[in-house]
């Protein structure tokens, strides 16, 4: 992990956030997308799955569609209105052909200039291992950026979009890039509360958004020069 981070480009108009799970964007990256809304910027999110199988004590039918809300909800906060959900099923996202088309036919629908997403390192940076969905879905990331600008691959899945300047992924242990969200550190821990019966299921440290997000914030403000900082990894594809 590099300890000084550079500033992430912010001369750009459209980022398409691409995650596993209703939650992945706000345990860190929603503070980030609060700043670059307020800076006029359009962020649109898509999540593989719908979290279904994230609440022990909820049903899958069940909870798709209370995290499916509680999502909607949180996006609201940091000033995202664009919210697609694939259906890939949550714990079993398969990488391969199907997915990468799924991604690759959502970026060239968009077109944005800047992809979104979090770790797909095999671990968190220490020794705890990072959901297998996670790994799945940012290598995907990765591969359907480069896929939706080839226009031989998935010649039916849209037209081709090689627009995508780089994808940032956050939570990284290789972060090598940071955003001042000393404004907007409230409002991106507002957007994990939001995750209610979600947060009201997990054990650990976690279940304190507060606490979490803070912490973090003010652990990685240093590298960057500022007072609150959350960082990416900067991926060129
Ligand atoms: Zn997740």
């Amino acid at each position: 992990m590099a300890d000084q981070v550079e500033p992430v480009p912010e001369d750009w108009d459209l980022a398409l956030a691409i995650v596993a799970h209703p939650d992945d964007m706000e345990y860190g990256a929603a503070s980030a997308v609060a700043r670059w809304t307020g800076q006029g910027k359009a962020v649109s999110y898509l999540l593989v799955t719908r979290g279904e199988a994230g609440i022990v004590s909820l049903e899958p039918s069940v909870a798709a569609g209370v995290r499916e809300r509680e999502q909607r909800a949180s996006c609201a906060m940091v000033g995202v209105e664009d919210v697609e959900f694939l259906d890939h099923p949550d714990g079993l996202v398969e990488g391969g052909t199907a997915l990468r088309r799924d991604l690759a036919a959502a970026i060239r629908r968009r077109r944005p200039d800047v992809l979104l997403s979090i770790n797909h390192h095999d671990t968190w940076g220490g020794p705890s291992w990072n959901h297998v969905d996670h790994r799945v879905v940012g290598r995907a990331v990765l591969d359907a950026a480069r896929d939706a600008g080839n226009p031989w691959i998935f010649p039916d899945a849209g037209e081709a979009w090689n627009g995508v300047r780089f994808v940032a992924l956050s939570s990284s242990p290789q972060a090598d890039h940071g955003v001042d969200i000393g404004e907007h550190l409230d409002v991106g821990i507002a957007s994990l509360r939001c995750h209610e019966t979600y947060l009201a299921n997990l054990a650990g440290n976690t279940t304190d958004p507060t606490a979490f997000l803070a912490e973090s914030a003010h652990r990685d403000g240093p590298r960057l020069g500022v007072d609150a900082a959350t960082t990416f990894e900067l991926v060129f594809v």
